[in-house]
């Protein structure tokens, strides 16, 4: 028995009946002979983190954009706070650690430059429509490697393409796996909290503007907030069976009244759409520049949708900084220097 295959025991023993063993995934899109040290879902994780996708995520905007202070959110350290959280979950509920911290860090890999902005205007610009969670797939399946992806395991892609909710329901069974309920929730427990901490040091809110229901409720902490939420879908799991990722009603109740309160105070706050609507204006811009000169991405060969398509992944793909330097670059008259 080689280590792999006694750690898959272990997990055989361990784990809840209810957990997604890795033994039993339901595989890769093109089969690949197992490892002798990781399992299927601990390499998925590997591939991840050592993607250029990954590490494109640092200078991409969470909410606020291409921030100078070193303390805002950004794409990756999102991310991070989404593995942290549904990995405490998954740990306390004995499902799969291992598969819900490859699906979290891979959740974002489609994300735009800019946020929800990068998003908005691709999708008015792509004829194919545009969806961050349809893109982080096209990421790990075609994008990376140059075209090869990664080829991650059934249950990480399913993961990854259904962690989404927008406005939506939190709650979901769709994600196949638990593992992969988890992130979903994970995912809007760490946005809520580390929105209104960025939002707050941004002096979009004071700490006040808070209402007294939600201090009461959540608690007048960060911290506390996150360890009420969390503790709250570990024991309604519990108490339900593990039919599927649970909250008590209360608390989803208040959690989306929360998330609300997060959409009118920040999201559409007068300071944060003015930003959104330039961040909109100069992708746009460089998206029908390529389409006007296609050759400067090497795609003068290509068909209308096919042109559409690699533009759309290029601009997609790019981080905040990368965008604003190329927009300087191609818009930006140099000053002449003095000779
Ligand atoms: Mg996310």
């Amino acid at each position: 028995m080689n280590i792999r295959e006694r750690y898959q025991e272990i997990e055989k023993s361990f784990l809840h009946p209810k957990s997604c063993l890795s033994s039993q995934t339901k595989g890769r899109l093109k089969p690949e002979p197992e490892d002798d040290i990781r399992t299927p879902f601990q390499r998925d994780r590997d591939r991840i983190i050592h993607s250029k996708a990954f590490r494109r995520l640092k200078h991409k905007t969470q909410v606020f954009f291409s921030p100078q202070g070193d303390h805002y959110r950004t794409r990756l350290t999102h991310v991070f706070e989404v593995s942290q959280i549904s990995r405490t979950i998954a740990r306390a509920l004995r499902l799969n650690e291992d598969l819900t911290e490859a699906i979290a860090l891979g959740h974002d890999l489609g994300h735009t430059p800019f946020g929800h902005a990068g998003e908005a205007i691709l999708r008015e610009l792509h004829p194919g429509g545009f969806e961050h969670y349809e893109q982080s797939l096209r990421v790990v399946d075609i994008l990376e490697k140059n075209g090869k992806g990664l080829n991650l395991t059934f249950e990480v892609r399913d993961g990854i393409l259904k962690h989404s909710k927008g406005r939506g329901k939190i709650l979901s069974d769709e994600p196949f796996t638990l593992e992969g309920q988890i992130v979903r929730v994970g995912d809007v427990i760490a946005y809520i909290n580390h929105d209104i901490d960025d939002a707050i040091r941004a002096g979009i809110i004071k700490k006040n503007d808070i209402p007294q229901e939600f201090l009461k409720f959540f608690g007048d902490r960060h911290s506390k907030r996150i360890d009420k939420m969390v503790r709250d879908v570990i024991f309604t799991t519990i108490k339900e069976d593990y039919e599927k990722i649970s909250m008590s009603p209360e608390m989803e109740q208040m959690v989306h009244s929360f998330r609300d309160f997060l959409f009118e105070k920040v999201y559409y706050n007068e300071r944060i759409i003015e930003e959104f609507k330039k961040a909109k204006r100069m992708l746009e811009s460089l998206y029908n520049y390529y389409l006007d000169n296609p050759h400067i991405i090497d795609a003068q060969e290509l068909e209308e949708k096919e042109l559409h398509r690699k533009i759309c992944d290029f601009i997609a793909g790019m981080t905040d900084r990368y965008a604003l330097y190329t927009f300087e670059k191609i818009f930006i008259p140099k000053s002449w220097a003095v000779p």
